[in-house]
């Protein structure tokens, strides 16, 4: 793959072969040079149905959308904004990142697909509109198809210079806002839903969970499990966030490296991707591991040696689902209430995942891939019998092509 892409609008698009599909082309990629990894052969195998580069030299701007599988819906996912070292590594991402925004959706039971964005640059540049409205130019060209909200080293007030150019954008000021109370709420019921199963009832009082950050999502869990009278330890390296946990939820501090020797029955992730690692499974004494962090497993082996050490994993991207409900609310108006009521649904559906693992015999990081592949198809079926007004034939809510035959 070429490395400092400048080609403006460069679009490669497929018909989006089926979730899982692994068989690779047979032709060589265009975008294949000096024995890089050959896109369409990515795409294909990820099952991703468009990705799309952008630049625009008047404000140093490199866009890349990935898109993944809009069978559910226009794919939603965040804008990263990241100095990556190349841009095979940045389209890497964005396809790795798209993909996973599928699966979130889908479990998440909300009518979006999987997309990604990313830019490549120094996130702490402060000349930051035109930059944006570059951006935000790009995503209108999709007509809808792509909708963006914040994500690493983006803001929402980047989102309000995205707003100006085109509408397919959500996280805006004043409207959702912060949408870590409902993260934590689904993370909350989650973890109930985790202890139904290990211990046979739900109930949380006089349980240790050891808490690794101390920041939003995790302040609003730890307010849940306060009131529902569990025992608090908790980290972070941000000593102002653990003193306030100390005395709002007589939460026990411990250095942020101690988490995972503790005594405790729950560990809950809310800080740093990849903490379920070579280094840190023998150490882990819990029974679940359960907490609003994306990507916890360093590589999916991890998730089958939580298993065999009888640990029960409550899959990230069902768990932490509230965000993507949030985010879906905010685009169809709804009260934060419904929003969180929708996200108190993750009890169910992880009921829902261990079961699958528990009948099919994989782990539950698996049994949630199934279960989200499984939602797909069940509505890629629908679309086998023709309905006015069909979505991909005729949009739906617009009046239609209007062309005669
Ligand atoms: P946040 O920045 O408010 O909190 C993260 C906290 O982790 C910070 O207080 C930080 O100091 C702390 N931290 C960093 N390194 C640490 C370390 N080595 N040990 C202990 N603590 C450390 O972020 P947040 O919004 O609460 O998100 C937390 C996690 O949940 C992230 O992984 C995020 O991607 C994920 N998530 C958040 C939402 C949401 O609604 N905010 C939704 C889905 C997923």
């Amino acid at each position: 793959m070429k490395k400092n892409v400048s080609s403006k609008r460069l679009a490669v698009s497929g018909d989006g072969p089926a979730i899982g599909s692994r068989s690779a082309p047979t032709h060589r990629s265009p975008l294949t040079a000096n024995g890089g990894a050959d896109l369409f052969a990515q795409m294909h195998s990820m099952g991703h149905e468009q990705v799309l580069l952008s630049h625009d030299p008047s404000c140093g701007y490199f866009g890349i959308i990935a898109i993944h599988d809009t069978t559910l819906g226009p794919a939603l996912g965040g804008t990263r904004f990241w100095q990556y070292d190349s841009t095979e590594d940045a389209i890497t991402d964005a396809l790795r990142l798209a993909r996973g925004m599928t699966y979130k959706s889908a479990v998440a039971g909300i009518n979006l697909g999987g997309g990604k964005s990313v830019i490549i640059g120094d996130n702490r540049r402060t000349d930051r509109e035109a930059l944006f409205r570059a951006h935000g130019r790009f995503i209108d060209t999709l007509g809808g198809r792509y909708i963006t909200a914040e994500d690493i080293g983006t803001s929402p007030a980047d989102m309000e210079y995205i707003k100006l150019e085109t509408d397919h954008v959500a996280g805006l000021l004043g409207l959702s806002g912060d949408p870590s109370p409902v993260t934590a709420y689904g993370v909350y019921v989650g973890m109930k839903a985790t202890a139904r199963v290990r211990w046979g009832n739900d109930r949380l009082a006089g349980k240790t969970v050891a808490v690794q950050g101390a920041g939003k999502v995790a302040y609003y869990l730890m307010q849940h499990l306060h009131r529902d009278g569990a025992r608090i330890v908790v980290t972070d390296i941000d000593k102002e966030k653990v003193g306030r946990a100390e005395q709002e939820f007589e939460a026990d501090a411990v250095a942020p490296d101690a988490i995972y020797d503790q005594d405790a029955d729950v560990f809950s992730p809310n800080a740093l991707g990849a903490v379920i690692n070579d280094d840190t499974l023998p150490r882990l004494k819990v029974e679940i591991v359960a907490g609003g962090a994306n990507n916890q497993l360093a590589e999916d082996r991890h998730g089958d040696e939580l298993e065999q050490r009888g640990i029960l994993y409550a899959p990230d991207y069902v768990i932490n689902g509230g965000g993507v409900i949030n985010v879906y609310g905010e685009l169809h108006q709804w009260p934060v209430e419904r929003a969180q009521k929708k996200a108190g649904e993750i009890y169910e559906t992880l009921l829902r995942i261990f079961e699958i693992a528990k009948q099919e015999r994989i782990p539950s990081y698996r049994a949630a891939d199934r279960l989200a592949e499984q939602r797909i198809a069940a509505v890629a079926g629908l679309d086998r019998m023709w309905v006015a007004g069909q979505r991909g034939r005729g949009v739906a809510g617009h009046q239609g092509s209007g062309a005669l035959i």
